[in-house]
């Protein structure tokens, strides 16, 4: 199956085959027709399936096909939680759309980086925006865009940019789109939950969910999980890397410190490790993502801010060197890896203190893994005093984390205890 039959027209044709796609994905093929067609969607599909492409084909071909554009106004909006996926997105749709007939302009709009340039770019106004939702209000609080014309909204990531977090600055953002808009929603991740705000969002949608490719054409992502005492990760991740000769090692850690002192720890001990994570200037987050796709970093440690979205080639190992919060930020965490086509290994880490939090983990993905020891690692060795015990992923088990009324109640227990 190739391009063709898809219906796209062909300057695209010519930039996917100079992009060097052969074939389009499982994804691209249920996809780009439909949306072509105007459908509302809600796609979910594997991480690393060609998502991007999947709509900014179609996207690239309506804004063709719909006349010309007045200044300032923004026809095609795409919304993406993270400054790395922004300028990810918007290179696939600056290459995209760079044998249109017509020129299109392509404005990508995060945080991080100084607002100016960004404002000068939308100056005589952009066909295309890709925009994390936080700079895209300042950006509309200055005047410098309107999205009253917006006929296309992609919410990339969809279930991510619906939590709640996101949510205030994504409700305004949509209260400030025509009604008559076509929506699509991406994500490897479209649990119930966000099926019934997608609803109220989309209208008649056409849910296409792609199952895995089949066995023996989809990637194979091993998962490992090693039990390891908490306090002897950072070696046991160092010897690790070395007896394995792991290159391009993307870590996973709970806080930015953490990302810091493990990256630190592993530099110190003669690894090529950075950190990456939000608490980074922008310059250094970019310079530092640039490197490890390059390849001159072995091993990045980062936070969640790297689970999402971002598309490292050849990235074969994933470590969850803290376990992620949930099964869902499970999946994307490993998903880093094993993108188009190749393998991929997902190790964890757990202990005696987060051994039950993995297994709900395991529950919510229907599998069971052995667990394993590294000779010289194994677990038990080490008595932690109860306060400085880790605490099981970022924050405890998602849901289930003491509300404010379960904290009172403890206090109170407390003190009646005590009195
Ligand atoms: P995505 O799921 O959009 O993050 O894409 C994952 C990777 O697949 C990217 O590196 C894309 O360049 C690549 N990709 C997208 N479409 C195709 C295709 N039709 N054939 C081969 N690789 C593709």
């Amino acid at each position: 199956m190739s391009f063709e039959p898809l219906g796209l027209s062909p300057a695209l044709l010519l930039a996917v085959r100079l992009l060097g796609l052969e074939a389009p994905t499982a994804v691209q093929l249920q996809a780009i027709p439909l949306v072509l067609q105007g459908c509302d969607m809600a796609v979910q599909a594997q991480t690393g399936s060609g998502k991007t492409v999947a709509y900014v084909l179609p996207l690239l071909q309506r804004l063709q096909s719909g006349g010309a554009h007045t200044p300032r106004r923004v026809r095609a909006l795409v919304l993406v939680p993270t400054r790395e996926l922004a300028a990810q997105v918007g290179e696939v749709v600056r290459s995209l759309a760079q044998h249109l007939p017509q020129a299109l302009k392509v404005a990508v709009l995060f945080g991080g980086v100084s607002v100016n340039p960004q404002m000068m770019g939308l100056r005589g106004g952009a066909d295309v925006v890709v925009a994390t939702p936080g700079r895209l209000l300042d950006l509309l609080g200055h005047n410098a865009l309107r999205l009253s014309d917006v006929q296309l909204l992609v919410l990339d990531e969809a279930d991510r940019l619906l939590e709640l977090g996101f949510a205030d600055e994504v409700g305004p953002l949509l209260a400030l789109l025509p009604a008559q808009r076509q929506n699509l929603f991406f994500s490897a991740t479209l649990g119930p939950q966000v099926q019934a705000l997608a609803a109220s969002l989309l209208r008649d949608p056409v849910r296409v969910d792609v199952p895995d490719a089949p066995t023996g054409q989809q990637p194979v992502i091993e998962q490992r999980v090693i039990a390891v005492d908490p306090g002897r990760r950072t070696e046991l991740l160092r010897h690790l890397v070395q007896e394995q000769g792991w290159h391009r090692v993307l870590v996973f850690v709970a806080t930015q410190y953490a990302a810091q002192h493990v990256a630190w720890k592993l530099y110190k001990a003669g690894l090529f490790a950075t950190p990456f994570h939000g608490g980074m200037a922008q310059g250094a987050r970019a310079q530092v993502l640039a490197e490890f796709k390059a390849g001159q970093w072995d091993v990045l440690v980062t936070t969640d801010l790297a689970a999402r979205g971002i598309d490292i080639a050849q990235l074969p190992v994933v470590v969850n060197y803290d376990l992620p919060r949930s099964a869902i930020d499970y999946v994307h965490r490993i998903g880093r890896t094993g993108r188009a086509g190749e393998d991929g290994l997902a190790v964890s880490f757990v202990s005696a203190q987060t051994e039950a939090h993995f297994r709900l983990i395991e529950k919510r993905q229907h599998m069971v893994l052995p667990r394993e020891t590294a000779p010289g690692f194994e677990p038990g060795q080490e008595e932690l005093p109860p306060d400085l015990a880790p605490v099981p992923g970022t924050g405890g088990i998602k849901g289930k984390r003491p509300s404010k009324k379960d904290k009172l109640r403890a206090a109170t227990a407390r003190a009646l205890a005590s009195g």
